[in-house]
């Protein structure tokens, strides 16, 4: 079926997968509507979703150009650009290679047993040419291809080709494809139109049979569906992580060694991995990257599209994309009953212990951490904990904060879902529905405000000083909102005689090195420095003990908190001694239910989670 008669076609093979390298041809019509005789192309240096220049162009290898069937010159303009000499209406012909070699969601990898293309990273794209695009794929024997296109009926399969048409570039550098040995498998009902798309290393059962559950609640969530299909491509191997979200479907990055306890439990009778961290994470992420399916891709804020793919596209908004969506995802699989009650309380629990561990909650907003999201988040340094704070973590206990204040001014109310879904019908009149894709990118998005006057509506009045301050300015998060579903927040203190090191370590080899020193630590006191090696540490006048990454909390249990001790470090190659007095470690916060609650709380607690209050 001919969709759409493309003007630019991509052909890509791959000639050599020892060398990595995706072969592209691109063939199209030098544009008549330049002004500039000579023909332009470019590449995207980054990818919605994940906020950081990559500068993709540099994975282009041997670049050569045909005009009319004879060979032309290409002139580099820029890091991200090339000219050729073609005139207006004249056939142009490109061949390149890209350099594909990083696992990740958001870049291209290919070897022997696949290639995954991120399409910001394999498409050149004529300038002044909008689509639509064609991409016709050469794949070698055995392999199957997938695409996260809206109607997998528009993927057309013939021996050894996969293709697809492609209305405009927004499409186009939202369309990733999984070409290999892939596990394909549709989800059980209510998830029947799930695809799932997997490469490295199979998706136990256990997985699959627990996802379906999760995607139906994502679902239930909004108030209508934007997609008649949506497919998942999961990247299942070692070192695999993250997820990136797409119009129609999402890229999800898991180590199959997580799934060791599931697999072990396969054809078990009940269901033991019901509390198993590996599958409740892949839960979670699979249901954070579908909730973008409405918030982040469909409902956005305004700068979040049309987007500029040559640079920055700055928003102070995006903990209302990651924070909300974050909050949402492991809300999502409690609420389908795939998570325990008490699971969900130890991982908030978790949550609120590493955010108070990190120095920088006191320096950055999430806002700001928005905005600057280009140069901290996505660019971490050894100061990072103490300069900055994560729009997801902190950002997703600013929604539970919200959600909660909601419940208390209504208790009868729909909560924060209340008013996601209010924002969601506003942003589809705006749009004109969710059914046109090249609309949905170009519509313009909503506002902070927007957001604040849909909750202040929904609240019946404005939102607090201190809620508002959650997002506006750094600081400490007021938790008192977990009253109103009976939740009860105590601080377990640390194992007696237990000290807080005031570092973090990263191994290299075995050997302990430095990689964050937190501010107003003893550490940082002592003079320890991101970069140093730690080789050994005594109680003062006590024997030297040989530190290991292994060996770290054994030699530190020889350690008093408040008492004079010793670290040996390597530093440039020099040997210090580091005289300091750890603390005494730090409390863990802790998440309880109230003892005897009212009827009440416990009818809060019901309407936020959708289980019962009794419920393990
Ligand atoms: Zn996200």
């Amino acid at each position: 079926m001919l969709l759409y008669r493309a003007v630019v076609t991509y052909q890509i093979s791959f000639p050599a997968p020892g060398s990595h390298l995706v072969h592209v041809r691109l063939e199209f019509d030098a544009s008549t509507a330049s002004e500039d005789p000579r023909c332009t192309v470019w590449m995207a240096a980054w990818t919605p979703g994940s906020y950081l220049l990559r500068e993709y162009a540099r994975n282009l290898r041997s670049i050569t150009a045909q005009v009319e069937g004879q060979p032309a010159a290409v002139t580099k303009l820029r890091k991200d650009a090339w000219q050729i000499d073609a005139r207006p209406g004249q056939r142009v012909r490109i061949d390149y290679s890209v350099y594909a070699h990083e696992l990740s969601v958001r870049t291209a990898h290919h070897d022997a047993t696949h290639a995954f293309l991120h399409p910001a990273q394999i498409f050149l794209i004529p300038g002044d040419i909008a689509g639509p695009f064609a991409v016709d794929i050469a794949l070698p024997p055995g392999w199957d291809a997938v695409s996260l296109v809206a109607d997998p009926a528009q993927e057309r399969r013939s021996q050894g080709r996969f293709a697809l048409d492609l209305p405009d570039l927004d499409t186009l550098l939202d369309t990733p494809i999984e070409c290999g040995q892939l596990q394909i498998v549709t989800l059980a009902a209510p998830a029947a139109h799930f695809r799932v798309a997997v490469w490295g290393e199979p998706l136990p059962e256990r997985v699959l049979r627990r996802l379906p559950a999760v995607v139906a609640q994502v679902e239930a969530t909004w108030p209508d569906r934007p997609y008649d299909r949506y497919t998942f491509i999961v990247h299942a191997a070692v070192g695999a992580g993250g997820g990136l979200e797409h119009l129609f479907g999402s890229v999800l990055g898991v180590d199959p060694e997580r799934f060791a306890a599931a697999i072990r439990h396969e054809g078990a009778a009940g269901d033991p991995g019901d509390t198993d961290d590996g599958v409740l994470d892949f839960l979670e992420l699979a249901a954070h990257e579908l909730f973008h399916a409405w918030n982040g891709k469909r409902l956005r804020p305004a700068v979040l599209g049309p987007f500029d793919y040559r640079r920055e596209n700055y928003t102070r908004e995006l903990w209302l994309v990651e924070g909300l969506t974050s909050y949402y995802d492991r809300l999502c699989v409690l609420r389908s009953g795939e998570m325990p009650v008490a699971a969900f309380l130890k991982r908030l629990a978790a949550d609120l212990g590493r955010l108070a561990q990190i120095p920088g909650r006191h320096i950055q907003s999430i806002a700001d951490a928005s905005f600057d999201a280009w140069i901290k988040l996505y660019r971490p340094q050894d100061d990072s904990p103490n300069a900055s704070i994560s729009y997801y973590l902190k950002g997703s206990l600013v929604g539970l904060l919200i959600d909660l204040w909601l419940r208390s001014q209504q208790p009868a109310g729909a909560g924060l879902d209340g008013v996601l879904c209010a924002l969601w019908t506003a942003a589809g009149e705006r749009t004109g529905g969710w059914s046109n894709a090249e609309k949905i990118y170009r519509s313009p998005g909503y506002k902070v405000d927007d957001f604040i006057e849909i909750l202040t509506r929904h609240a019946g009045l404005e939102p607090p000083d201190w809620l508002r301050a959650t997002w506006e300015k750094p600081g400490d998060l007021d938790l008192r909102a977990l009253e109103h579903v009976g939740l009860v927040l105590s601080e377990k203190p640390g194992t007696h005689g237990a000290l807080e090191p005031g570092f973090l370590l990263q191994d290299r080899g075995g050997a302990p090195w430095v990689q964050h020193v937190l501010a107003g630590s003893p550490a940082e006191v002592a003079g320890l420095a991101p970069g140093d090696e730690l080789l050994a540490a005594r109680p003062a006048g006590g024997a030297w003990l040989r530190l290991r990454t292994a060996r770290v909390p054994r030699v530190l249990e020889h350690l008093r908190p408040g008492e004079p001790a010793e670290l040996l470090v390597s530093r440039r190659e020099r040997l210090e001694t580091l005289p300091l007095r750890f603390e005494p470690a730090r409390t863990t916060p802790e998440l309880t239910r109230l003892s005897e609650p009212s009827i009440e709380v416990q009818e809060n607690f019901r309407r936020w989670t959708r289980r019962s209050w009794n419920e393990s």
